[in-house]
């Protein structure tokens, strides 16, 4: 029987991210919309949209969906925004993400990722996603400035050339902490400083780069 991928979409919707306080409605019909089995491996399809994050190869994951939801719901995107994100992985983020703002650009240190996420995006239609293969932690000098970064990888500290790279009200969502746990971070950059919120606790694998862990520290 073939599942009906549009229902797993709207139960995810209602049971995992309304149940737990996603509200903004631009963020909630994306997730109705973007195709997340997709993005995972063959043999998980039928798991696809259920409530934790999957393998998609290289050691790596396509994070949990409320996750997804609510890191892109602390963007507070408006439509107009060019965003960076780190960390391509599957590309199911960056899909949710060129659905409400103008352009994406992300960055992906695995080149067999990059490659995969690139193909899938290109067939499912998205015009207005770029990717590089490189280390994210350096940004991307050629088209900053960018309202929003988001990282979907888990740092020690905030990557300064990240912060460089936002403007005046820009945002930086990223997960921070140690090795193996971390706090969902929103960096806004104003005048005198930067505002710093903590969100929830959460569990990424490391960002690994000249500006966060070093492959020796991981091990
Ligand atoms: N956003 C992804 C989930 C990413 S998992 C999705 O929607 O599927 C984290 C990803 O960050 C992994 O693919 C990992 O290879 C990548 N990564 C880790 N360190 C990185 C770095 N310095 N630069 C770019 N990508 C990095």
């Amino acid at each position: 029987m073939k599942a009906n991928f549009s229902e797993l979409r709207n139960k995810m919707v209602e049971e995992q991210l309304i149940a737990r306080g996603i509200k903004d409605p631009g963020t909630l019909e994306v997730f109705r919309k973007v195709p997340r089995h997709e993005f995972v491996q063959k043999k998980d399809l039928d798991i696809a949209y259920n409530d934790f994050p999957l393998a998609i190869g290289a050691a790596q994951t396509i994070s949990q969906p409320y996750m997804v939801a609510l890191m892109t719901e602390c963007l507070g995107l408006s439509g107009k925004e060019k965003v960076l994100e780190i960390g391509t992985g599957s590309g199911y983020q960056a899909a949710i993400l060129a659905e409400l703002a103008k352009e994406v650009y992300s960055i992906e240190r695995i080149p067999a990722l990059a490659e995969n996420a690139k193909k899938l995006l290109a067939r499912l239609g998205y015009q207005n996603i770029k990717i590089k293969v490189e280390d994210g932690t350096a940004g991307w000098t050629e088209y900053a400035p960018f309202e929003a970064i988001i990282v979907t990888a888990g740092a020690p500290d905030f990557p300064s050339p990240l912060l460089q790279q936002i403007p005046l009200g820009g945002k930086l969502v990223i997960p921070i902490g140690g090795r193996f746990t971390q706090t969902l971070t929103v960096a806004t950059k104003h005048k005198n400083g930067l505002e710093i919120k903590d969100i929830c606790g959460c569990v990424f694998v490391p960002l690994l780069g000249k500006h966060a862990w070093r492959e020796k520290d991981v091990g």
